[in-house]
């Protein structure tokens, strides 16, 4: 099988737009369609426009069982992440200044904290067992009196570690802490339920879940968490909290992209599942094969594996007819080592020896097959 357009296999990195969300945002963008500024609510083309933004924003609570008016919108999972830290951390600087995040935590979280320090509130990392788990007693030991906010991701976007948030989040409530959730990778991957997590802010966009780029959305349990805190100002839109037009494209994919997530749950994660099974049964007849994480603790559709004195650089050029991420994939800006392996304990030269394969609901059987057979070709011959 020679393919001319490489086979995707970074879901985690995006997913395609799902057709039915492209056909529902086509209509909110031309003469024909409801294109007009949803803050005009004076005239018909404003209301129209608000009235499906408002209709979203249903959607997007309903699917992670908040109510409308917990929902701001943001340019993605990264902005929402800005707002809801230093909102947060900002506006409660005067019962303390501590706050707690997990070693792997995305950049869109572990840059926040770095800015935070620089504004002299104080991080504790925490480091998380092997498998990529944060013990909730390794946690509960990084409080101090002054922890005013925590931020723990639910899954990890390089080895599909699931974390204990609702475990965590009991933790924080006890303690009166504010806990932030990075909940980007969770979305049409495992259900996603706020109030049984325990969050107080929830981190979301769309491109993830088969949306468009560009959009997302911060959770608020409550308002008083970020009080005035905006990062962008200019228009009070979203309750004074993120000013500028909303864009209603996007916004209504975002929409129609967790709808779907919702009603396919359930047989795109036991489907996804099943081709996890079937990926990883096939890669284990490679010798020397490692995987990074927890099988069990994991969602369908990443796969993190390792493959001894293979350069994964070199395997990725083998493999050149599918589109993977490496181990130095999400710092690929900067072509360091993943800081989630390494905060897992494995050695620079096995993070180079890694590849994350993610994929999802428009992956087939067939490219599963075809992945093995060219992984295992490219590992024998790069070995000789
Ligand atoms: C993709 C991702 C982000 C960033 O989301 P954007 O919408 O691209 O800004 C944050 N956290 C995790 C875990 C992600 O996978």
């Amino acid at each position: 099988m020679q393919n001319k357009t490489p086979l995707y296999f970074d879901y985690a990195a995006t997913t395609p737009v799902d057709n039915q969300v492209a056909d529902r945002m086509m209509h909110y963008l031309t003469m024909a369609g409801d294109f007009g500024n949803p803050a005009s609510v004076n005239h018909h083309f404003g209301r129209q426009a608000k009235a499906a933004v408002e209709a979203a924003r249903r959607q997007v609570a309903n699917s992670i069982g908040a109510k409308p008016a917990q929902i701001i919108w943001t340019s993605g999972a990264t902005e929402s992440c800005n707002l809801g830290l230093k909102g947060a951390a900002r506006n409660l600087r005067q019962n303390g200044s501590h706050i707690i995040a997990a070693q792997t935590e995305h950049k869109a979280v572990l840059d926040v904290c770095h800015a935070l320090e620089q504004e002299d509130f104080s991080v504790t990392y925490v480091k998380p067992t092997p498998s990529g788990l944060i013990d909730p007693s390794e946690f509960e030991e990084a409080l101090r009196p002054d922890t005013i906010l925590a931020s723990i991701m639910h899954v990890n976007n390089e080895t599909g570690v699931i974390q204990d948030i609702a475990n965590i989040g009991q933790i924080t409530k006890h303690r009166n802490i504010v806990l932030h959730v990075d909940a980007a990778q969770s979305v049409g991957k495992l259900p996603v339920a706020v109030e049984q997590l325990g969050a107080d802010l929830l981190s979301i966009c769309a491109h993830k879940a088969y949306g468009p780029k560009g959009i997302g959305a911060l959770y608020v349990r409550d308002p008083s968490v970020l009080g005035k805190q905006a990062l962008i100002h200019g228009g009070g839109h979203e309750w004074g909290l993120r000013a500028g037009t909303l864009p209603t494209h996007q916004i209504v994919g975002m929409g129609q992209a967790f709808k779907i997530a919702e009603e396919e749950l359930t047989a795109d994660e036991l489907r996804i599942s099943q081709l996890k099974q079937r990926l990883w049964t096939g890669l284990q007849t490679v010798p020397g094969t490692w995987l990074s994480g927890s099988f069990d603790k994991c969602v369908g559709g990443i796969l993190n594996v390792g493959f001894e004195d293979v350069n994964c650089e070199d395997l990725m050029l083998e493999l050149s007819d599918i589109a993977l991420s490496s181990g130095a994939a999400c710092s690929s800006f900067a072509q360091e080592p993943s800081h989630v392996l390494k905060a897992m304990g494995l050695s620079d030269d096995q993070i180079g020896s890694t590849v994350r394969f993610s994929f999802g609901r428009f992956t087939s059987t067939e490219e599963i097959d075809y992945v093995i057979e060219a992984v295992a070709d490219a590992v024998k011959k790069l070995r000789k």
